[in-house]
């Protein structure tokens, strides 16, 4: 069930957005050659705790899951493209990272993430972290009066396929507030005019996955982290959007 927000959750949503993009953008701020991806997850525990919030992902149980997520932030390096456990690997320069990084503020929970070089990259690696980002902006851009979400996941697809880069099948952007994870399934390719109607006071995650190779991936044996099947990179863009009361977006976790 699509669940429409109220003007009292939309208000804290607001605050809680800026909130956790700092966070995250203090977060990628210490990644560099030589740390741990579990130094990163400390840095991103603590501020949630400085701010009064709680991490959304700390011990969160997906369905089908063995066990429940344990750690706050979401670490997933080069041919990782999502759930990444954060532990003893160090970062080396030329590495990009993911960091995906949910929050609790005030009873509502928002979602956002970002890739981040650590050193210097090689060109097409900063080509995938700049297509990725802007195919989230195009994404975004779809949403207008009586838009759909096939047309957020036809405009992704639309705009990545002259960079011939691969969109991860099987994830999906979601709704988000009331919950981590709510209805709608919010698509990175498809149809344009299909699946659920966005309305005003609805709550979205859009999170392209791109990759330089192939579009499957494969889980590791940590049961979380998911690999692109060919080891080619990836990376990862979300923002938390609202639809507004005229129907267009507005970026949540954004400062
Ligand atoms: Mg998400």
């Amino acid at each position: 069930m699509i669940i429409i927000k109220t003007d009292s959750e939309i208000a804290r949503l607001r605050k809680g957005g800026p909130i956790l993009a700092r966070i995250l953008q203090q977060v990628a701020h210490a990644v560099k050659p030589g740390v741990t991806t579990k130094t990163l997850d400390g840095i991103a525990y603590a501020l949630i705790a400085e701010a009064g919030c709680t991490p959304a992902f700390l011990n969160y149980k997906p369905d089908g899951a063995d066990r429940p997520y344990p750690a706050s932030l979401i670490t997933s390096i080069n041919s990782e493209v999502v759930h990444g456990i954060p532990g003893t690997t160090i970062l080396k320069e030329g590495d990009i990272i993911a960091l995906d990084l949910g929050l609790k503020h005030d009873g509502v929970f928002l979602d956002h993430a970002i890739t981040v070089p650590v050193g210097t990259i090689a060109a097409k690696d900063k080509q995938l972290l700049s297509i990725t980002k802007s195919a989230l902006d195009e994404g975004i851009a779809a949403i207008k009066p009586g838009a759909t979400v096939g047309d957020i996941g036809h405009a992704i697809e639309s705009f990545v396929k002259p960079y011939k880069l691969g969109i991860v099948r099987g994830l999906s952007g979601h709704g988000v507030g009331r919950e981590i994870h709510e209805d709608p399934y919010v698509p990175n390719y498809g149809k344009k005019g299909k699946g659920d109607k966005l309305k005003p006071g609805m709550v979205i995650a859009i999170e392209p996955m791109l990759t330089r190779g192939a579009e499957e991936v494969i889980q590791m044996k940590d049961g979380y982290t998911l690999k692109t099947i060919d080891g080619s990179r990836s990376a990862h863009f979300e923002h938390t959007v609202l639809i507004k009361e005229d129907g267009y977006p507005e970026i949540l976790t954004i400062f």
